[in-house]
């Protein structure tokens, strides 16, 4: 191994005999002219095709969906085809993404949307041209999470002032929420979609239509119409450890709430029909 090595990075100290190049004149010869067989059109993919685009966020999600070391290859090789992603595939020339974006089964979407961002703008009104299925990936996608607070001024890019969920500008089909999204349920979802399981996606179907974000809509919404059953689940989704949980209710520190939504998201009674409760029991 170690001759090889010296070998190989010039340490040999065999004497190499000097090459001599030999004029081979080689007389012209007639060859058949094969014709190459006519290449079989390749049969389309039946996997579903994935894009993933990124906008503002803090790229937590995709961290996250990395954190599936056990079935992420398995998912990326043999379950899924990723068609579109500048994050995820490697198509870039001199700065500029290489091809244009394609027909998508479902186009996941990571971040909020910067209003003074045009290329953010454009990249997801083109993937709501051409994606079956969007799909808010993360809290910053659904509720704007943490991207709310942001009112320009930055040095990185000072006039970056207005984020918004995707919601807000083109229908989205599903939601995760999560800061970031859990990975379990990262794997999960997208084994349901490949299975095409909706009773697993039901809840992420609902989420869509829903970008109430903040720690105050559980006490607004949940607790203030008496429907907390003190279960705790809000305090333990809390990332920030700003739902907090006393005498058997929550309660939100505000300073510390990064409106991710997922308190919100996971409390089991903030999805009761209160309007309907309401009007049934005359309140
Ligand atoms: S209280 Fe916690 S879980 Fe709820 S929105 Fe705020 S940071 Fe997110
Ligand atoms: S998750 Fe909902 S029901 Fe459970 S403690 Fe929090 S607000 Fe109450």
């Amino acid at each position: 191994m170690f001759d090889k090595l010296k070998k190989a990075f010039g340490g040999s100290k065999e004497e190499v005999a000097p090459k001599v190049e030999e004029k081979v004149e080689a007389a012209p010869v007639e060859t058949p002219v094969e014709t190459a067989p006519a290449e079989e059109p390749k049969a389309a993919s039946a996997k579903p095709r994935i894009g993933y685009i990124h906008l503002s966020g803090c790229t937590g999600d995709a961290m996250s969906l990395t954190e599936n070391y056990d079935i992420l290859s398995t998912v990326l090789t043999d379950m899924v085809d990723i068609v579109y992603g500048q994050t995820l595939v490697d198509k870039w020339i001199h700065g500029t993404y290489a091809e244009e974006m394609p027909e998508m089964d479902l186009c996941l979407i990571e971040g909020s949307v910067c209003l003074q961002d045009e290329h953010s703008l454009h990249e997801i009104q083109e993937a709501r041209k051409k994606s079956g299925l969007i799909c808010a990936f993360g809290s910053c996608a659904m509720t704007g999470c943490f991207t709310t607070f942001a009112r320009g001024g930055q040095q990185a890019q000072p006039k970056h002032e207005s984020f918004v969920p995707v919601s807000s500008l083109v229908k989205v089909d599903l939601a995760l929420p999560g800061c970031p999204v859990a990975p379990e349920m990262i794997a999960k979802t997208v084994v349901a979609l490949c299975n095409g399981d909706m009773e697993y996606l039901q809840p992420a179907i609902d989420k869509a239509a829903c970008s109430t974000g903040c720690g105050c809509d559980v006490l607004t919404n949940v607790i203030r119409n008496g429907l907390c059953s003190g279960c705790g689940t809000c305090a333990l989704a809390c990332p920030t450890r700003a739902m907090g949980f006393t005498e058997g209710r929550p309660s939100c520190d505000r300073d510390r709430c990064i409106k991710c939504g997922s308190c919100y998201a996971m409390c089991p009674r903030a999805w009761l029909p209160i309007k309907r409760i309401k009007e049934e029991t005359g309140l």
